[in-house]
């Protein structure tokens, strides 16, 4: 169902209040891109870039007017700054930031508001800053508690700064914050797997996401894979540790919800399960995706081309891809099923106006029979060892 946010705008030549018109504006969950980073990390394929202050300032200029046309026609019902790393932003460029985004008045009143935090960027003023402006939700990256492995992730932060970080946070009254983590590290045993855990654990956060080391394109460390300067982790092991995580945060009264994903019951972030349930969403800044009317657009990447488009006033879309209604119905499946609750035949009908089975009964027979997916209370779910193999059973729907 659509949801809307009523604008009063009150405006009289008199000076005194009245008023004028309402303004219905569709409520979408709002993305904005930093792609700042202290140092590349050389596992990284992120859309990011090291920039001089200077750039950044333009950066947030062009992101500025980016949003400011969002406001016009829409209003948003949940805020995710993302990055890079939100917080390498000096104060005065994150209060700049902050300001924009509050200065649709609705923006200030999203529920849910998470600004992604980089150990070794944060200071108490950027912290107190985040809550000033109505930031509710920090998503940190520790990614490990030992500092070997974040050097070979090349990481700018040790272990200590990290807890000093998270630390920060609560003390500065945040109730809302994730830890992210990596795991399958060479040569990294299940013994350093559950200490990494039981770290995240001790520091209370109400959100812990847990993500197997990935070996992506040109990285430098996917380089070293490949000239066999390192051994990949077996994957057995590998496999044993995102059960053991399972397991450990589950012992823990995390809810495991998605497949990466663990929180405490109400901190599920709402944010992504918008993602995951394939529903519309926009983004703002380089390289941003956007997924509106059944046409899903990309941002231009280059930071300095996305500014310059900008600045200029030309087209800062790079791509358009209308969705054809069976492409769409596919994909919502595939993003469904790394939820845990899966997706029900009833909302399946009600988006796309015939059952699940009119499209994809055989693929469903085929894995009900091989046990990988369950659909015997109308929610067609992956069951526990589909959840192992979700990569292979997900292609099945494509
Ligand atoms: S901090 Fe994150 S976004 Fe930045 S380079 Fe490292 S992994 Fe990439």
């Amino acid at each position: 169902m659509e949801k809307y946010f009523i604008e009063e705008k009150h405006t009289n030549s008199l000076n005194q209040p009245f008023l004028m018109h309402r303004i219905r504006k569709p409520l979408l969950p709002l993305y904005l891109h930093i792609p700042f980073c202290s140092k590349k990390c050389d596992y990284c394929d992120f859309n990011s870039i090291v920039s001089e202050a200077d750039i950044i300032d333009r950066y947030i200029n062009a992101l500025e007017k980016e949003l400011n046309a969002f406001a016009e026609r829409y209003a948003c019902d949940t805020v995710y700054v993302g990055g890079g790393t939100p917080t390498i932003l000096n104060e005065n460029q994150i209060k700049t930031l902050l300001h924009s985004i509050r200065r649709c008045p609705e923006n200030a009143d999203a529920p849910e508001y998470t600004v992604e935090a980089n150990p070794g960027t944060l200071t108490r003023g950027k912290v107190r800053l985040l809550k000033e402006y109505g930031v509710n939700r920090i998503s940190v990256g520790v990614q490990s508690f030992q500092d070997r492995y974040l050097n070979f992730l090349g990481r700018i932060h040790t272990s200590a700064v990290a807890v000093q970080s998270i630390e920060l946070i609560i003390s500065e009254g945040f109730k809302n914050v994730n830890i992210d983590l990596i795991f399958g590290y060479p040569g990294q045993t299940l013994d350093e797997w559950i200490r990494d855990l039981r770290m995240a654990v001790e520091l209370q956060p109400e959100h812990i996401s847990t993500y197997a080391l990935t070996y992506e394109g040109e990285t430098p460390l996917a380089k070293k894979a490949v000239n066999g300067a390192i051994s990949k982790l077996d994957e057995e092991i590998e496999l044993k540790m995102y059960k053991t995580a399972i397991r450990f945060l589950h012992e823990n009264n995390y809810c495991h919800y998605e497949i990466s994903n663990f929180a405490r019951l109400g901190y599920e972030c709402v944010h992504n399960i918008n993602y995951w349930n394939n529903k519309r969403y926009i983004g703002i800044g380089a390289g941003a995706c956007s997924f509106l009317d059944g046409e899903r657009t990309m941002n231009e990447r280059n930071v300095l081309q996305y500014i310059k488009a900008i600045e200029d006033n030309t087209e800062v879309k790079v791509f358009r891809e209308s969705l054809p209604q069976r492409k769409y119905a596919s994909e919502t499946i595939v993003m469904a099923l790394r939820m845990l609750r899966g997706i029900s035949g009833t909302e399946f009908y009600d988006r796309f106006g015939y059952k699940i089975e009119d499209q994809f009964g055989t693929q469903m027979k085929d894995l009900q029979c091989l046990g990988l997916v369950n659909y015997d209370d109308k929610r067609l779910k992956l069951t526990e060892k589909g959840l192992f193999v979700a990569d292979s059973v997900m292609s099945e729907f494509l």
